[in-house]
């Protein structure tokens, strides 16, 4: 009995799979997938989030629609992924908010902007926003750069707080005892795997795209990470 339709229907599609294993060389999800003969929720969770829904082994899969098994491996997984994103999510008591999270962010967005033009009016004055101010600490008139560390420093760190519990919530159900027999070997593992992209090659044959299998978004992705964090380190180095 699975908490949901799309668990259920992950644990039929990976039990056909399990059968099958044509996929296997693909990415991370078949492998790990082949370590297991059964497929409680929290286990179904960490396949789904194992996949990065590229759409290889729906390309490649004999028995996808119009056969009668019905395998569509990525759409299924993105449905369990998506939902495995609210469950673990941390407070718990958000849940319910994480599932409208297009709406929420939406209107938080909003009504930070309002708050914060508003704030500003009042402590700056209208000069601070229809005047030009050049010359040396322009860019903190309106905002002092120990305020803007401050406030913006407070929600990195709640971010990652966020980040962490919503792990530890993912561990538990998913069962952290091979991590643990590992002593964490697993986790270098895996964050060698993230940095490198590894299951981005499609099994040696190059990242599956709308283009044919070739190494592009692996390409660009390694650009953009990589990218975000050497500014987010010039941007620590400045700031210390
Ligand atoms: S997706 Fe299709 S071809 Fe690939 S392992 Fe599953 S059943 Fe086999
Ligand atoms: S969509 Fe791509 S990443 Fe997801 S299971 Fe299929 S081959 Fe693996």
């Amino acid at each position: 009995m699975h908490a949901t339709d799309a668990l259920s229907e992950a644990r039929r599609l990976m039990t056909v799979c399990n059968s099958c294993r044509y996929c296997e060389g693909l990415c991370a999800v078949f492998p790990a997938m082949e370590m297991r003969r059964t497929f409680p929720d929290g286990d179904l969770n960490y396949l789904a989030n194992l996949c990065h829904g590229c759409g290889a082994c729906y390309i490649d899969c004999q028995f996808a629609p119009p056969h009668e098994f019905n395998v569509n491996v990525p759409k299924v997984l993105a449905q369990v992924r998506a939902d495995s994103y609210a469950e673990y999510a941390w407070p718990g008591m958000f849940r319910g908010l994480f599932r409208r999270n297009g709406a929420v962010l939406a209107l938080i967005a909003a009504a930070s902007v309002t708050i914060f033009t508003i704030a500003f009016f009042i402590a700056a004055g209208p000069g601070a926003f229809f005047s030009t101010r050049m010359g040396s600490g322009a860019f903190y008139w309106i905002m002092s750069h120990n305020t803007m560390a401050f406030l913006f420093g407070g929600v990195f760190a709640l971010a990652c707080a966020a980040l962490a519990m919503a792990q530890r919530n993912f561990n538990r159900d998913a069962g952290s005892g091979p991590v643990e027999q590992g002593a964490g070997r697993p986790y270098l593992e895996a964050t060698e795997d993230a940095a490198r992209l590894s299951y981005l090659d499609g099994g040696g044959a190059g990242c599956y795209g709308a283009e044919g299998q070739q190494d592009n978004r692996r390409f660009f992705h390694h650009l953009t990470f990589y990218g975000f964090l050497l500014c987010f380190a010039s941007t620590s180095v400045a700031t210390l």
